[in-house]
């Protein structure tokens, strides 16, 4: 597939910005450090946000408590993770805190092809590649609002083992370091306060002027009537 996730101008249109099967989709990248609040806040964008598709990622990491396969992850083992990167499978694919995770093309070309927006979750590894092959792609990049505050919530959500968590803890600042190759920062302190900071990041995308759907715009105010072809004559 093209690596642009422009609004195509020989699309049909409706002029619309938001979610349409009008355009291609926006591919939109969130990375954190782990804690911070990502996972949480992705599931809720994906939730409030008609048109916006939440990528599943595989990995060879084991589910944790309350983690479901082809929900939250697809869990597989180090040799089927390889077959796919043989098989080309992966946009991007990184090795994270000990364990291989990576965003499968097939899924993502399709909903970004149907007009839907997408939204991938990876570090900032997968980010940088993935921002390398879609050039037109929005990353962003959460920050919690403190090493203590970061602390306290990997404590909290209890998932990981104290060993884990050091491992986390001590990947924060090489992390922190590339906040430059993101185009937006977020501060998660209040939940739903960075909820909305998200969904205005969004919408602004989708009403970006490149992105605007040409032939909807020529058809109502460039064109003559004689120069709109059968085919667009029905169109708002
Ligand atoms: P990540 O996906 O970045 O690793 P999670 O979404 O799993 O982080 O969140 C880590 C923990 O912090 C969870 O227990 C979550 O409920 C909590 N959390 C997330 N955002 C906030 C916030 N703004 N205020 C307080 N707790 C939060
Ligand atoms: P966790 O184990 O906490 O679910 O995720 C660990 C890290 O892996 C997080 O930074 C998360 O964003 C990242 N991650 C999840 N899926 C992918 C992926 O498909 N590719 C890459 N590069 N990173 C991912």
């Amino acid at each position: 597939m093209s690596s642009s996730t422009t609004t195509s101008s020989t699309e049909p249109a409706s002029g619309h910005p938001g979610p349409s099967t009008d355009r291609r989709g926006i591919l939109f990248i969130i990375s954190a450090p782990s804690g911070t609040g990502k996972t949480t806040l992705c599931k809720q964008l994906a939730t409030n946000l008609h048109g916006l598709w939440h990528s599943i990622s595989y990995t060879t990491r084991k589910p944790r408590p309350g983690e479901e396969h082809g929900r939250d992850y697809y869990f597989i083992g180090e040799q089927t993770f390889q077959e796919m990167i043989a098989r080309n499978e992966f946009v991007e694919w990184a090795y994270v805190y000990g364990h291989r995770y990576g965003t499968p093309w097939k899924s993502l070309s399709e909903k970004i092809d149907q007009g839907s927006d997408v939204l991938l979750e990876i570090d900032v590894q997968g980010a940088m590649q993935v921002k390398k092959r879609f050039e037109d792609s929005v990353s962003i990049f959460i920050l919690p609002p403190s090493m203590t505050v970061l602390r306290a919530r990997l404590a909290t959500r209890a998932s990981d083992t104290a060993e884990e968590i050091q491992r986390r803890l001590h990947k924060v600042k090489e992390e922190v370091w590339h906040y430059r190759e993101y185009a937006y920062i977020v501060r998660n302190e209040d939940l739903g306060r960075s909820l909305r900071d998200l969904e205005s990041i969004f919408w602004s995308e989708r009403l970006k002027t490149k992105r605007l759907n040409m032939t909807w715009l020529e058809h109502n105010f460039i064109l003559d009537d004689e120069q709109k072809t059968g085919d667009h004559k029905d169109l708002p």
